[in-house]
C-alpha cells in the first residue's frame, strides 16, 4: 500500500554550454553606417537617415512577388509598370485619400506634398501587402521613399508636375 508521494527520477535539463558558444556572434553594424552596395541590389536605394527605412525593395518578399507578376525582368519596384498608376498618379492618390477618409476621417497632415507623400506610401502599402491600418506598419524601401520624394517634393517651386487639390 504504498501510495506516498513517490516523486520519479527528474531529468536533468540537458546542459550543452558549448552549443551556445557556437552561435556566431557578428556585431550588427548599423546599415546607415555601411555603403548602399551592402545591402541594395536594386540600384536605386540610398542610405537614408533612420535605419527601419534601410530596406532594399529585392529584399522584401510582399514587393519581389509583384516583380515577379510581369513578364519582363525587373531590377527595382520602381521599374514595375504598376508603380506609377499606383503610388505616383494624382488622380489615384485623390482616390487614395478618399477611401483613407471614408475609414479614419480627416487626414490630419499639414501641406499637400507632404500628404500626397504619405497617401503614395499607404497606396503602395496596400498594393504589394494587400492591407493596410491606419498606420503603416511595414517598412518601405529607400528606392520607393526616394522615387516619392522626387515626385512631390517639399521645396516650392521645385515641384513642376500639375498638383489638382486632393479633396
Ligand atoms: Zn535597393
Ligand atoms: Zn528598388
Amino acid at each position: 500500500m504504498a501510495t506516498g508521494m513517490f516523486q520519479p527520477y527528474m531529468f536533468e535539463p540537458e546542459s550543452d554550454p558549448e552549443f551556445q558558444d557556437d552561435e556566431p556572434t557578428e556585431p550588427q553594424i548599423p546599415r546607415m553606417l555601411q555603403p548602399v552596395t551592402a545591402w541594395c541590389t536594386c540600384e536605386n536605394c540610398a542610405v537614408m537617415p533612420t535605419e527601419k527605412e534601410n530596406k532594399c525593395c529585392l529584399e522584401i518578399p510582399e514587393i519581389v512577388r509583384r516583380i515577379n507578376q510581369v513578364p519582363d525582368t525587373l531590377t527595382c519596384i520602381t521599374h514595375h509598370p504598376g508603380f506609377e498608376p499606383v503610388c505616383l498618379n494624382v488622380y489615384s492618390l485623390q482616390n487614395a485619400l478618399n477611401v483613407y477618409k471614408a475609414d479614419y476621417g480627416p487626414l490630419r497632415l499639414r501641406g499637400i506634398e507632404k500628404r500626397y507623400r504619405h497617401l503614395a506610401h499607404r497606396s503602395f502599402v496596400s498594393w504589394c501587402w494587400g492591407y493596410l491600418s491606419r498606420t503603416i506598419r511595414v517598412d518601405i524601401p529607400s528606392c520607393v521613399v526616394l522615387r516619392v520624394c522626387r515626385e512631390f517634393p517639399d521645396a516650392a517651386g521645385s515641384c513642376s508636375g500639375f498638383r489638382p487639390p486632393l479633396d
